[in-house]
């Protein structure tokens, strides 16, 4: 079969929820026997989001290969359960990069170089590329950002001209719109969906079926209505309620019909969807027998999309162990000895997060210390795990002055320091040591439990990392090394003997928790959480069986 393109925009406003819906139509279609993809298209002019701060941005998701990517990559992994690469994330800067590199090449050969044609081909050859590899049945290709923003522009173009390049019924066109609820008046508002839709129409893109987002249930004539001003079927309205959670949106959507709409209108032959273990899940997190409690020592508290990928890895673990991580977030900006036993007196695991720079560390610190004498479970992620290996030596080796070269350049014991090649690296873009790497697992260690294997692939994304200068020192005083790159005898792992639950981990094991596969380490950390939990009555129980209803 020939591949077939689905682009998705969004209209009136952001936040819709577009790598959402596109996940819910990936997996209604994946579970139907199709191969299918998810692209972002982002119109900003970074090169990718990798230098982009969280408050910018929220989490930059790494692919196996190492690309730094949009967020919304990480749904399409969690829901689909297959990898993504550098191809499925194109931002304006990249384009323009590619283009005018050729420009530079001489490889226009005298031509004037514009947005139309060459910035338009150059989107329309990175989409196509996907399609010409011959892995895919189907590519999703969401747009961001709002149907009328300038830098939409060359986007939206480009799909009109894909749709005559590679044929109508090879192509559809998804239209994510609001359909808010004036309380006022007392009623949906279909009028913002048709402005959209005519802004899209004046661009020459007709959305072939709309998705609405809406509070309330839109009735039929509410359907009628949209149907008949923006020239599609009213099976072609599909509305798109707040779920309980993301997970139910794929459910919410095959209720509505989305997928069997999809199909109809590519002409494509499919199985019926296969949703049993995915329905299995959703009650499992959505009903939740117990509830614990775990803390999340961060800086962007305040910002969670920070942290996106380790929130959903804590749902999904939580599923396995029949149990809801209610997450505790504590600022590591206000975290000190003084209060540390009041913040995180009360939670049954410890998470410190993933980040860059001095600031909070003081605050992660306390949070180690805590986790460490007081025997509570703890996972550090990246920096969480440098910090983890900056606590113990200073306050069990007894160096003092231990520190990261990326806090204190100076320090007098640098047990954290810059991976030799990052010295002479000087742009910050895509320079970190990034994507998946080899790891090899001790025998007998807590990490290999949870894994039930020693060898292992993880994602990275860092500079700094444990100096093996000091690695006998952590050794002999308890801080075992039980995970090492085995190519460049890297830290990878490290655990404390004698603590019931304490890993850190100088990858992201976040990044690679699916629905279909919750991440080892996450559900040995929640499990170990749980037992904590038990064993001093800090166990909520939930909701009794008989009041449970079936999504
Ligand atoms: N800042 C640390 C480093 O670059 C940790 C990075 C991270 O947590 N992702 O090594």
């Amino acid at each position: 079969m020939e591949p077939k393109y689905i682009f998705v925009t969004g209209g009136v406003t952001s936040s819709l929820g577009k790598g959402i819906i596109c996940s819910s139509l990936g997996l209604l279609l994946a579970t139907r026997g199709l191969r299918v993809t998810i692209q972002k298209l982002d119109p900003y002019i970074n090169v990718d989001p990798g230098t982009m701060n969280p408050y910018e941005h929220g989490e930059v998701y790494v692919t196996e290969d190492g690309a730094e990517t949009d967020l919304d990559l990480g749904h399409y992994e969690r829901f689909l359960g297959i990898p993504t690469s550098q191809v499925n994330n194109v931002t304006t800067g990249r384009i323009y990069y590619d283009v005018i590199t050729k420009e530079r090449q001489g490889a226009y050969l005298g031509q004037t170089v514009q947005v139309i044609p060459h910035i338009t081909d150059e989107i329309k050859s990175k989409v196509k590329a996907i399609g010409e590899s011959g892995k895919y049945d189907i590519i999703i290709v969401e747009i961001g950002g709002t149907v009328g923003d300038i830098e939409g522009l060359p986007y939206i173009e480009a799909m009109r001209q894909l749709r005559y390049d590679v044929g109508k019924l090879n192509t559809l066109s998804v239209h994510l719109t609001l359909v808010p609820y004036l309380k006022a008046a007392g009623e949906l508002k279909t009028k913002p969906t048709q402005h959209s839709v005519k802004t899209i129409y004046e661009l020459g893109l007709q959305p072939d079926i709309l998705v609405c987002r809406a509070e309330l249930p839109l009735d039929q004539s509410i359907r009628r209505k949209i149907a008949q001003f923006c020239n599609v079927d009213n099976e072609d309205v599909i509305a798109s309620l707040d779920a309980k959670s993301i997970y139910e949106v794929p459910l919410l959507m095959k209720k509505e019909g989305l997928d069997k709409r999809v199909i109809k209108k590519l002409h494509i032959r499919a199985g019926k969807p296969e949703l049993t273990n995915w329905i299995r899940f959703v009650h499992a997190v959505t009903y939740p027998d117990y509830q614990i409690r775990i803390a999340l020592v961060g800086k962007y508290v305040d910002h969670q999309d920070a942290y996106l990928s380790i929130v959903e890895s804590f749902k999904q673990a939580g599923a396995v162990n029949n149990c809801e991580v209610d997450i505790v977030w504590v600022s590591s900006d206000h975290l000190c000895e003084d209060n540390v036993a009041e913040q995180l007196g009360g939670v049954s695991g410890i998470l410190v997060a993933p980040g860059f720079g001095g600031r909070g560390i003081n605050g992660k610190l306390s949070a180690v210390t805590f986790a460490r004498e007081k025997g509570i479970p703890f996972l550090g992620i990246c920096l969480g795990m440098q910090c983890a290996v900056i606590e113990f030596a200073r306050n069990v080796c007894g160096l003092a002055d231990a520190n990261s070269t990326e806090f204190e350049s100076e320090t007098g014991n640098p047990i954290v320091d810059l991976m030799l090649e990052q010295k002479t690296i000087e742009d910050k873009g895509g320079t970190m040591r990034l994507g998946s790497y080899n790891c090899t697992i001790t025998a007998g260690s807590v990490t290999e439990k949870a894994y039930g294997e020693t060898k292992i692939r993880e994602r990275h994304r860092h500079r700094y990392e444990i100096n093996n200068r000091f690695r006998d020192q952590l050794e002999e005083n308890g801080m075992r090394v039980t995970g090492v790159n085995p190519e460049r005898d890297l830290v990878e792992i490290v655990e404390v003997t004698g603590h019931p639950w304490y890993v850190g981990v100088q990858f992201h094991p976040e990044l690679k928790s699916t629905v279909q596969k919750p991440h080892p380490l996450f559900v040995s950390f929640v499990e170990a959480a749980y037992k904590y939990a038990s064993e001093r009555d800090q166990v909520r129980t939930l909701i009794p069986a008989d009041q449970k209803t079936l999504v």
